[in-house]
């Protein structure tokens, strides 16, 4: 069989690699943590640091095709895996989606719509944007920033020099965005292969608790044809950047209707997790399908679902469930739970350990049983 390389050993590459397990492939990924969530479940582990050239080379010599399971890959190396492997992502996908700025024109060029934005060199720039979007505002650091960090949300002006100085010591461009009232996030995950086919999931609706993902439930409880242009908008984006692989679309939608994009992802996202077991096909068998120029699987949705995080915190009420035999299943409410552990040694707080699955009748009744296990009480 083949062996895909994978860039980064966390959760992502974890369940990327069960699945092309599956399907007859080999895995190496390379990562500097030891027992690295991915490398537990790989064949191999390269233990070394991401910007490493030399375990990069290793990596291409092992592979027959490379992928990454995060958008922060250093040039220089990408150069180094393309010319001495597979890697049929491209460099160029990275580049766009490494830089807000980037992305966003590269949506904007695709015919979607962003939130009105503006790139910011001086504080004296970032108080006339202010000035012109009004309060809120969020300003992003354009590159790095994952679970809100390197993002200030701007309440008033008085906040535009300690808002400028401190998100520019990450020594990066920044970017002012308008300040979204959202009725809800939406999340598209879309597939394209290099012979040009595409296919997107169900939307999901997500739900964050300090701006990290909490809960997605699909189907998002939006109507019918907001779900379609959600699916055709990422359709779109995958078409038009020449996606291969996944693409991750994050939306607000205002209660006009109005869909904004936020941010892309270009691989799997913890919003498409629901599809392990609630889809014909998941994202991660679909990732590898796409990169591997094999046919998509069919992206049909089985069962409505609403995917769960569970963070450090969680983890000890958690196991204390568990461990209460059959408490996860719920006969009356008619939901299944299906749980997902990455493997972290450590339970640290915020950090993401596992998700569940739950698979409902009506995803509404999840709430309750969500609410009665008290293992999200401490969010
Ligand atoms: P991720 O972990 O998804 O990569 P991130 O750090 O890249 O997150 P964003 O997705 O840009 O950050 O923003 C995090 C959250 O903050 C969003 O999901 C949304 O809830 C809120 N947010 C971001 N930008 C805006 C905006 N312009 N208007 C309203 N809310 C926003
Ligand atoms: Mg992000
Ligand atoms: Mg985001």
């Amino acid at each position: 069989g083949s062996t895909i390389g994978v860039l980064g050993g966390g959760q992502l590459g974890r369940m990327l690699a069960l699945a092309g397990r599956n399907m007859g492939y080999r895995f190496v990924t390379l990562d500097p943590t030891e027992d690295a969530p991915c490398g537990q479940v790989a064949d191999e582990q390269i233990l070394a640091g991401y910007d490493d050239v030399e375990a990069a080379r290793k990596l291409a010599d092992k592979s027959d095709v490379i992928t990454y399971e995060f958008e922060n890959v250093d040039a220089h190396v990408t150069d180094i895996l393309m010319k001495e492997s597979y890697v049929p992502q491209g460099s160029q996908l990275l580049y766009t989606t490494q830089h807000r700025l980037r992305e966003k024109r590269a949506i904007e060029a695709a015919g979607v719509p962003v939130a009105p934005y503006a790139e910011i060199g001086s504080a004296d720039q970032l108080r006339e944007a202010v000035e012109r979007f009004g309060t809120p505002c969020v300003l992003k650091t354009a590159t790095g920033g994952y679970d809100g960090k390197g993002q200030w949300v701007i309440r008033s002006l008085d906040e535009v020099t300690e808002a400028y100085e401190t998100l520019s010591r990450a020594k990066t461009e920044l970017v002012l965005e308008q300040f979204i009232h959202f009725d809800k996030e939406l999340s598209v995950i879309a597939a394209r292969s290099p012979r040009g086919e595409v296919k997107a999931f169900p939307a999901a609706e997500n739900i964050h608790v300090h701006n990290i993902l909490h809960q997605s439930i699909v189907p998002a409880r939006i109507p019918a044809d907001v779900q379609q242009e959600a699916e055709q908008l990422a359709i779109r984006i995958a078409e038009s950047l020449g996606v291969i692989g996944l693409i991750a679309v994050e939306m607000f939608l205002t209660k006009n209707g109005q869909i904004y994009v936020n941010e892309l992802a270009p691989r799997p996202h913890n919003s498409g997790h629901y599809t392990m077991e609630a889809c014909r096909t998941s994202q991660f068998e679909q990732h590898v399908r796409a990169i591997c120029n094999l046919p998509l699987g069919s992206t049909e949705l089985l069962t409505p679902v609403v995917m769960v995080n569970v963070l450090g915190e969680h983890m000890a009420p958690l196991l204390e469930k568990v461990d209460a035999t059959g408490f996860l299943e719920d006969e009356e409410l008619g939901i299944s739970a299906k749980v997902h552990l990455y493997g972290k040694l450590e339970a640290k707080e915020k950090r993401k350990m596992g998700h569940i699955n739950l698979l409902v009748r009506d995803v509404n009744q999840a709430q309750a049983w969500i609410d009665c296990t008290g293992i999200w009480k401490s969010k």
